[in-house]
């Protein structure tokens, strides 16, 4: 699959308590065309959220079988479950013409650089530390050892931030913020020369 001629793919990344759910909802509320895919995960939905809106729930054995069957792009094992983007996902979205994103963590973020080289990865981050661990217990719908494991899991994300394109900063409140940060991003990336080519290679008429 190339994704020449195609939307762009944008991969967003954030440590649980990076805010990144909000700031992603503030950005398709900016830029309509915006997709995004729905992963598949085994983890059980949390109070509210829908099968085929947040995620595809799914058993172990139906995952397994999916990734057997070469279904899913990419995957991770992620505080005891897997998470991986689906290959109709990204191809249904990305041959409309529009861009796409994938909110993942890390790991899956670096398999889909590995694929698609001209995916744009961005990292989003709590002010520092402590935030990153109010705004996890904050949150009052995971256990103790839930909220230890994400916070492991949170150092290793921030270790591996300096291998993304992009690292935006959610201050306090600040989700608005982000959001035209990551809009101004996306439309650079738009102006990039090696994506204006149906402008230069058929400027005059004779070429
Ligand atoms: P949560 O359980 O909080 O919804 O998600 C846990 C982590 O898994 C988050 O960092 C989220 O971005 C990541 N995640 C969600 N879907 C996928 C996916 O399809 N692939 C990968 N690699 N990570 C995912």
């Amino acid at each position: 699959m190339s994704t020449e001629n195609k939307g762009m793919l944008i991969v967003i990344s954030g440590p649980a308590g990076s805010g990144k759910g909000t700031v992603v909802k503030e950005l398709r509320a900016m830029l309509p065309n915006l997709g995004l895919s729905v992963s598949a995960t085994t983890r059980s939905p949390r109070p509210g959220e829908e099968d085929g809106v947040h995620y595809y729930y799914m058993s172990r054995d139906d995952f397994e079988e999916a990734l057997s069957h070469g279904e899913i792009l990419e995957h991770t094992v992620y505080c005891g479950n897997y998470y991986g983007t689906l290959r109709s996902e990204v191809e249904r979205v990305l041959s409309g013409g529009h861009d796409l994103i994938l909110e993942i963590e890390a790991d899956g973020a670096m398999q889909v650089k590995r694929i698609f080289p001209d995916t744009i990865t961005i990292m989003l981050l709590p002010p520092d530390g402590q935030v990153l661990e109010s705004r996890l217990r904050g949150r009052g719908t995971e256990t103790d050892d839930i909220i230890l494991a994400r916070l492991r899991r949170a150092r290793e994300e921030i270790a591996i931030s300096e291998k993304y394109d992009y690292i935006v900063v959610n201050q306090n409140d600040g989700a608005a913020e982000c959001a035209k940060d990551i809009a101004g991003i996306l439309a650079a990336e738009h102006l990039r020369s090696a994506r204006m080519k149906h402008i230069t290679s058929h400027f005059f008429a004779e070429n």
